[in-house]
């Protein structure tokens, strides 16, 4: 019987055999590489966003996350600091050597936030603004695509198809959870595409449990297990003082939780003959 052609071609395997690596200035993400991308969900104040700097660069962390255009809810919350957030947060990564991820929301910031940034982040509430992704097609810094929290597979691999075909290869995809009836958690964490976003596209995969589960207390067991399904790094929130975050403080770690994930993480990437990226000597060049 003759296989069904898939829609999507540039973000498959058929297509491109060997895992994309992307190359960052300080660190790679993929091709066997657990990185670990942490950081609060929000750059709240020069205080809060270096304190979390200068903690997470005592661990080695290489890729600092936070929100300076937030996307939230309801209008009355905290929309982030804005053009202040980036500048800060790129100020805090480059004392510690680190690299940034920030979300970019609309097309209209693409240029602002690509001055600060070393990785844009599209947001669930975005996968499919084709607008955006064909303007982030157009860049040539890394775009992390996170799924779209009622979208399919098919849905997340053609918006990053789009980002591809418009000349931008260096994309990676993030699991960060999906609706579905349950509202235990904040979100259902779909760890059974992972391994099958992996042996379907060459695209590095990163998963988010602190979105996807909304619960601080399971982000560390379900960022393991996103490491024995085959991601290739997680996203984590961490804050100096989740109770007093002006976003997401419920599903923030505390350090001493940080700490705890970065041994337990060594250990299950360990198991698969990989290696958490933390060590500064093992920067992939
Ligand atoms: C975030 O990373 O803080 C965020 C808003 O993510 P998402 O788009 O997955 O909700
Ligand atoms: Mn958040």
């Amino acid at each position: 019987m003759e296989k069904k052609r898939k829609p999507y071609q540039l973000v498959s395997r058929e297509w491109k055999k060997e895992d994309t690596i992307i190359q960052l200035k300080n660190t790679a993400i993929g091709g066997g590489n657990i990185s670990l991308m942490a950081g609060p969900c929000a750059v709240e104040n020069e205080d809060q966003i270096f304190t979390i700097c200068e903690f997470l660069s005592k661990q080695n962390v290489k890729i600092l996350r936070g929100g300076a255009y937030k996307p939230r809810t309801s209008p009355y919350s905290f929309q982030g600091l804005k053009k202040d957030g980036l500048i800060l947060m790129r100020n805090a990564a480059d004392k510690y050597g680190m690299s940034v991820i920030t979300e970019v929301m609309d097309t209209n910031l693409v240029d602002e936030v690509y001055q600060y940034a070393d990785i844009l982040q599209v947001g669930t509430r975005n996968m499919q603004n084709y607008q955006l992704l064909r303007a982030l097609s157009k860049i040539d810094k890394p775009v992390m695509l996170k799924r779209g929290m009622s979208s399919t597979m098919e849905e997340w691999l053609l918006a990053a198809e789009y980002i591809l075909s418009g000349g931008n290869d260096k994309v990676m995809l993030c699991e960060r959870g999906i609706r579905t009836f349950e509202n235990a958690t904040r979100n259902t964490l779909d760890l059974g595409i992972v391994p099958l976003l992996k042996s379907v596209s060459h695209l590095p995969v990163i998963v988010d449990p602190s979105q996807g589960t909304g619960l601080r207390e399971i982000v560390v067991p379900m960022s393991m297990a996103a490491v024995l399904a085959g991601a290739d790094g997680v996203m984590v929130e961490v804050h100096n003082q989740p109770e007093e975050a002006l976003s997401d403080g419920d599903q923030s770690l505390y350090f001493d939780q940080f700490n705890d994930l970065v041994t337990k993480l060594k250990r299950t990437a360990k198991v698969l003959d990989k290696n958490l990226d933390l060590e500064s000597e093992k920067i992939l060049a």
